[in-house]
């Protein structure tokens, strides 16, 4: 901060979370102590009509409006700064480079209750844990206290106590509970100490005996502790990366450092969950969408207090603040979902490493199929690769095949050929699994009198037929409606559905495999809490014959069981306008691959395809990913796409087709006045998706080999851009490095 001069009004130059990329000046509370303020405070200010929540980002004493003019800020909410001075380097270089107005990004480092002005109650930090009586204590005894029984089988089945942070996030109800338990002296109050945790105190379940790879990755990584550096962990499904992660955890704890790690979507893998609070003692929570607030609160103050050594979230969990820094993981590090799609639009990846380098840890990125940004930064030696080429234990990698199903007979989705490997799998009682990427019973209605085809009154798109609802429905928008037996063209009856969803698929399983369970997991099947726990656990336990789902089932889950994989349509990825769209098919496959005889039996992959000739289908499965990457690199080197160049996307939609075209012609205007130097600006031109949910949508897409010079043009473009008059018209935004161009 700048020297102040005694006497002279005090001015707060703070941020604020609304669309507007300045900072705005107030004059500093009455009687203040300055000593006392810290850069990232929450404060309230007057804003408009009303109050907002601000952060301080400066103190001065000059302002370009006149003193006179400043309104006051009305309190100072935080006694000290809840973020570092780390934390809010990161949150301004994230401002800088996706060039998104800094009050709105600081807000989306804190959980919702603390940026809406919400004050913590600073307390000691307590932890429970059983009394020599609780340990002796059967549950049974408190049979008719449901509540008080569960809460004591949580203590006895791990021995270990746990932080009210830890309860919150287990039950939000906890402290009756555990009032109750404390006064029948079943358990006791434990008062964390700072945390450095001892060895033999952070182990619960030792550690699994290391193949060679593994032990170089985690000597690896270990070895470079206390530095910055980023590791690429590339292993198929099943190779032991989750243990690699868990040995190099175990270090980082000794040292008394925590651990933040990200995964694409924690719902989807109840199972990691598990392992982490198996291997580990020490205190670990969640952080992700489906918690409540309360619940994300007491996550966020525990890492940030440094109670709790462990957060396993997804990429929102990337700005939590952290006490003792230590490590940053993201698993699965390709998956699109580590991209937010809207507002502030971070990559949580690329985020993490910068991060990484600001605190000077290293930045660990694991993946079965790593993303080919990634692979081209270990290619310019920025990341070092570590491979795990096989499976652990005794597990084989599958076997992939392509079915050539032209001209062949198809039932339904599934070609004879297909339909006796299942019959021969279920036969020896193995569990099969189905793959298609299409919820829903089929994405099209059709009447076969007309040809007239049921649409979205808001999208460009199909509405696709629910038979269980009797609904059609927009997958694009909130439109429904029930589903009709009627042309309303011709009036004719025939309304046929055409094209294939899960829903259809799964009938004719049923119908075809009349004495065997399937279970189809797909976002309407799991919709109700608790579902999707309850069919992996049910597919664990073996009594499930057939699995049939979406991109869901490509994620984390473990079937030991299954040995046969079919992608049903893997022909609908091959053909997009999309330049991402051949490495997410690569992906997928590969993912969706890794599922099948994951434990002591071999698995076979088969594809059905009209295309068995596709270049992207062969290379992959003769020479797997990554030949299928180098190649795919080669591509988008020769068309200078990324990463051989640095992309952003401004997208722009309105409720009319015409306002839109006024708001480019204004930028264009504006962009003559800029020297643009290497930056090739393509467009405008409508999006691939020209309309959804009533908005009509057009793109323009800033390209350049020099990242410098793009974000050079960003940093005065879009400030001017934000403060067109036509701006106010549409709804507009940046995407810096898109992965999805739709
Ligand atoms: P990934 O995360 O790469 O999918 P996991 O770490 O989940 O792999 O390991 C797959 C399976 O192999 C798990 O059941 C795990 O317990 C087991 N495993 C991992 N490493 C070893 C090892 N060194 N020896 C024996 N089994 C292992
Ligand atoms: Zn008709
Ligand atoms: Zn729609």
């Amino acid at each position: 901060m700048t020297t102040l001069c005694l006497g002279e009004e005090l001015i707060f130059r703070v941020a604020i979370p609304i669309p507007v990329y300045s900072l705005f000046d107030y004059l500093a509370p009455a009687n203040i102590e300055l000593d006392s303020l810290e850069p990232g405070m929450r404060l309230e200010v007057p804003f408009g009509k009303g109050k907002k929540i601000a952060f301080l980002i400066e103190i001065t004493q000059k302002s370009d409006l006149k003193v006179g003019k400043l309104k006051r800020v009305v309190r100072i909410l935080d006694q000290k700064s809840l973020l570092s001075s780390k934390d809010l380097q990161l949150l301004t270089w994230a401002s800088n480079y996706y060039h998104h107005p800094l009050g709105e990004v600081i807000s989306a480092a804190f959980p919702a209750a603390l940026r809406q002005g919400k004050s913590i109650v600073l307390k000691t930090a307590k932890s429970f844990a059983l009394s020599p009586l609780g340990k002796l204590t059967l549950s049974t005894d408190l049979q008719r206290s449901p509540k008080q029984k569960s809460l004591l089988e949580k203590f006895q089945a791990t021995l270990s106590s746990f932080s009210e942070a830890e309860l919150s996030a287990w039950n939000i109800n906890w402290k009756p509970s555990v009032k109750l338990l404390l006064e029948k002296q079943l358990i006791q109050v434990d008062i964390i100490a700072v945390k450095v945790e001892r060895t033999d105190t952070i182990i619960r379940n030792k550690a699994l005996q290391c193949n060679l790879q593994q032990q170089v990755a985690i000597d690896g990584v270990c070895g470079a502790l206390g530095h910055f550096g980023v590791f690429l962990l590339e292993g198929v499904t099943g190779s032991g990366k989750t243990e690699v992660y868990l040995q190099i955890i175990h270090e980082v704890l000794a040292r008394g450092q925590q651990v933040l790690v990200l995964v694409p979507e924690i719902t989807l893998t109840p199972q990691l969950e598990d392992r982490f609070r198996k291997r580990f003692l020490v205190s670990i929570v969640l952080f992700h969408s489906k918690l409540t607030d309360n619940q994300r609160q007491a996550a966020w103050f525990s890492m940030q207090q440094g109670e709790c050594s462990i957060m396993l979230g997804t990429r929102s969990a990337l700005f939590t603040p952290l006490k003792n820094p230590g490590l940053i993981i993201l698993d699965e590090e390709h998956d699109a979902s580590f991209k937010q799609q809207e507002g502030f639009r971070f990559s949580a990846r690329d985020t993490a490493v910068y991060r990484g380098k600001l605190l000077d840890i290293p930045v660990l990125l694991g993946s079965a199929t790593p993303s080919l940004e990634s692979l081209y930064n270990v290619d310019k030696q920025r990341y070092q690769l570590m491979h795990l080429p096989e499976r652990a234990g005794n597990a084989i990698e599958p076997m992939m095949q392509l079915l050539d199903i032209r001209n062949k007979k198809i039932h339904e989705g599934l070609s004879e050929v297909l339909v006796d490997e299942i019959r021969r799998t279920l036969a020896k009682s193995e569990q099969v699994l189905l793959f298609l990427n299409r919820r829903g019973f089929a994405p099209t209605l059709i009447c076969h009198g007309c040809g007239w085809v049921a649409r979205c009154k808001r999208c460009d798109a199909n509405l696709v037929i629910h038979f269980d609802e009797q609904r059609l429905r927009c997958h694009h928008c909130a439109q429904e409606q029930s589903l009709i037996k009627q042309c309303p063209a011709c009036d004719s009856s025939e309304l046929t559905p055409l094209g294939m969803g899960t829903e259809r698929v799964e009938k004719v399983l049923i119908d075809l495999f009349k004495d065997k369970t399937t279970v189809r997991l797909d976002r309407d099947s799991t919709q109700r809490k608790g579902s999707l726990e309850n069919y992996l656990q049910q597919i664990n336990e073996g009594k499930v014959d057939i699995i049939l789902g979406t991109q869901m089932l490509s994620k984390g889950h473990h079937f030991p069981n299954v040995t046969l994989v079919a992608i049903l349509d893997v022909d609908s990825g091959l053909f997009s306008i999309d330049f991402h769209a051949a490495e997410k098919m690569a992906q997928m496959i590969v993912q969706v691959s890794g599922r099948a005889g994951r434990a002591e039996k071999p698995g076979k992959v088969i594809m059905q395809t009209r295309q068995p000739e596709h270049p992207l289908l062969t290379t992959l499965i003769k020479d797997g990913y990554r030949s299928f990457a180098k190649t795919a690199l080669a591509e988008r080197k020769e068309a200078l796409l990324p990463p051989f160049s640095y992309q952003a996307l401004l997208r722009v939609q309105a409720t009319d087709a015409n306002t839109p075209q006024l708001f480019f012609q204004a930028i264009i205007a504006l962009l003559k006045k800029f020297d643009a130097g290497h930056t090739q600006i393509l467009g405008p031109v409508s999006a691939p998706m020209a309309k959804r949910a009533g908005f009509f949508r057009y793109q323009l897409l800033f390209q350049n080999t020099n990242r410098q010079e793009l974000h050079v043009l960003f940093d005065t473009l879009i400030p001017k851009i934000a403060n067109l008059k036509q701006a106010k018209k549409v709804r507009w935004s940046l995407d810096v490095d898109p992965v999805d161009l739709y």
